[in-house]
C-alpha cells in the first residue's frame, strides 16, 4: 500500500493523530495548528501595521501595544508595560494638546524615558519594534558620539538631523518621531569636582540635550553635514519628539543599596537572591537621586520622569529567545532550508547547548546569533548543493564540533 504522509512536515500517518486528506496532498494536525498559530499572529502584526498611526491613540491601548511586543521581544514585562503606557499618553497628550481651548486647560507634559539595563537585554530591539509599530520616524544615537557644540564628534543637534533624514525631510512627521539615545550613563559626570580639564562629554552635553528635551525649537542644518555659515537653518521644534535614553548604568546599584539602607525599615534580600536577581531587583528600585548622585545634572533627571529597567537574561529567557518569538534565530534558519525544500531541526541538547555557551561566554542574546551562526556555517555552506536531503538535524555533537572548530571559547564580549 502507497505510504501517506504530511506534505509539511513529512510525518507519516502512522506517527500523527488526524490526517487531512487534499486533493494533491495531506495536511497532519499539528501543521493544522502551526498554520493557525501563524495566521492568527501575522493577522494581529498587519492590523498593527495598518489602523495604528499616531494620530489615532484611541485604538492604540497599553495592552495592545504591550501585545505587539510579546510577540518580538522576551520577558522584560514591566518594561514593555511602562513603555506601553508611557507612549500611549505621549500620543494621547499630542492630540489633547492640539485640541486646548481655553487658557486654563490641564497641559500634559511631556515624559520622556529612561531604560536602565545590561546590555544585550533588548532595550534597542524594545524601541526599535515599537517605533517599527507606531510608524514614526525613528533614531538611535550613541550619546558617547556626541560632544558640546564647538568640540570635535558630533553636536547635539546631529540627532535632530538624523531624524530629519528618516522622516524624508518630512518636518511634520520628524517633530512627533522617537530619538532612542544609547549609552546615556557615559555621558555622566566623571566626578562632582568642577573640572580642572574640561568635561567635553559630561556636563555640557547633558546641558545641550537638556534643551532638546524640554522641547526647544532647533535649528538644524538642511541635508545634514556640518553647519556652514551661509546655510538656512530649518528650525525642529521638539516638544512632541519622544525621546528614550538607555544604558547600563554599570555600578548603579551599589548606589541605590546604600540609599536603601538608611531607610528606616532597612531594605534585605534572602539569603538565596543571586547576585543577578539582587542587581535586578534594586534597579527596580532607581530613583532621581540615583540618577544624580551618578552624574546627572538634576534638570535633566526632572525630564526623564519615567524610568524603567530591564532585568539580566536568564537560561530560560535566552532559551526562549532563540526559539520562541516571531523573528527567533531558530526559525530564521528553519525557513532558510525551507527555500532549498530541507525541513531543519535541533535537537533539545543542542538547543541547550547554544544557551549554555552564550550565557557562560556572558555573550547575552547578542552571543546567540553569533553561535549560531558558526554552528550553522558548514552546513549553510553545503546542503544547498546536496539534492538529495531533504531532512536535516543539528545535534549536541555536532553543535560542539562546529564550535570548537571556530575557537570562539576565545571570544568575550564586554
Ligand atoms: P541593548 O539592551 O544593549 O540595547 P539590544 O536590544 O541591541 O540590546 O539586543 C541585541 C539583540 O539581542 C537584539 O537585536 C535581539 O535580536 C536580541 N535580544 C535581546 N534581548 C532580547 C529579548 N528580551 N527578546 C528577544 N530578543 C532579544
Amino acid at each position: 500500500m502507497e505510504n501517506i504522509f504530511c506534505a509539511f512536515c513529512s510525518r507519516p500517518e502512522q506517527e500523527v493523530d488526524i490526517m487531512i486528506f487534499g486533493k494533491t496532498g495531506n495536511i497532519c494536525n499539528n501543521c493544522v495548528q502551526q498554520a493557525e498559530e501563524i495566521i492568527k499572529n501575522d493577522l494581529v502584526a498587519q492590523k498593527a501595521q495598518h489602523s495604528f498611526s499616531y494620530l489615532d491613540w484611541e485604538k492604540l491601548k497599553p495592552k495592545l501595544i504591550k501585545a505587539h511586543l510579546d510577540q518580538y521581544v522576551v520577558g522584560q514585562s514591566h518594561a514593555k508595560e511602562v513603555l506601553a503606557v508611557a507612549v500611549y499618553n505621549h500620543y494621547k497628550r499630542l492630540t489633547q494638546n492640539k485640541q486646548l481651548k481655553k487658557e486654563n486647560d490641564v497641559v500634559i507634559e511631556k515624559s520622556n524615558i529612561l531604560m536602565i539595563g545590561p546590555t544585550g537585554t533588548g532595550k534597542t530591539y524594545l524601541i526599535r519594534n515599537l517605533a517599527k509599530m507606531l510608524q514614526v520616524p525613528f533614531c538611535i544615537v550613541d550619546a558617547t558620539s556626541i560632544t558640546e557644540a564647538g568640540y570635535v564628534g558630533e553636536d547635539v543637534e546631529s540627532m535632530l538631523v538624523r531624524l530629519l533624514q528618516v522622516a524624508n525631510y518630512d518636518i511634520q512627521a520628524a517633530e512627533k518621531g522617537i530619538v532612542y539615545i544609547d549609552e546615556i550613563d557615559k555621558i555622566a559626570r566623571k566626578s562632582d569636582n568642577a573640572s580642572i580639564t574640561r568635561d567635553v562629554s559630561g556636563e555640557g552635553v547633558q546641558q545641550a540635550l537638556l534643551k532638546l528635551m524640554e522641547g526647544a525649537v532647533v535649528n538644524v542644518p538642511p541635508k545634514g553635514g556640518r553647519k556652514h555659515p551661509e546655510q538656512k537653518m530649518i528650525p525642529i521644534n521638539t516638544e512632541n519628539i519622544l525621546f528614550i535614553c538607555g544604558g547600563a548604568f554599570d555600578g548603579i546599584e551599589k548606589t541605590i543599596e546604600r540609599r536603601l539602607k538608611t531607610r528606616p525599615l532597612g531594605f534585605q534580600f534572602s539569603d538565596s537572591s543571586t547576585t543577578q536577581t539582587k542587581k535586578s531587583s534594586l534597579l527596580r528600585h532607581i530613583s532621581a537621586i540615583d540618577l544624580k548622585s551618578y552624574g546627572f545634572i538634576p534638570e535633566l533627571v526632572g525630564r526623564l520622569s519615567v524610568i524603567t529597567s530591564l532585568d539580566a537574561l536568564t537560561k530560560d529567557a535566552l532559551y526562549k529567545i532563540l526559539t520562541q518569538p516571531k523573528n527567533a534565530l531558530i526559525k530564521q534558519y528553519k525557513k532558510l532550508l525551507a527555500m532549498e525544500n530541507i525541513a531543519l531541526s535541533f535537537t533539545e541538547e543542542a538547543l541547550n547547548y547554544i544557551v549554555e555557551k552564550s550565557f557562560s561566554l556572558k555573550l547575552g542574546a547578542r552571543g546567540l546569533r553569533t553561535l549560531c551562526e558558526t554552528i550553522m556555517h558548514q552546513a549553510m555552506f553545503e546542503l544547498p548543493s546536496q539534492h538529495e536531503t531533504s531532512t536535516y538535524t543539528i545535534d549536541k555533537a555536532y553543535a560542539i564540533k562546529s564550535f570548537e572548530h571556530a575557537k570562539l571559547d576565545t571570544l568575550q564580549v564586554a
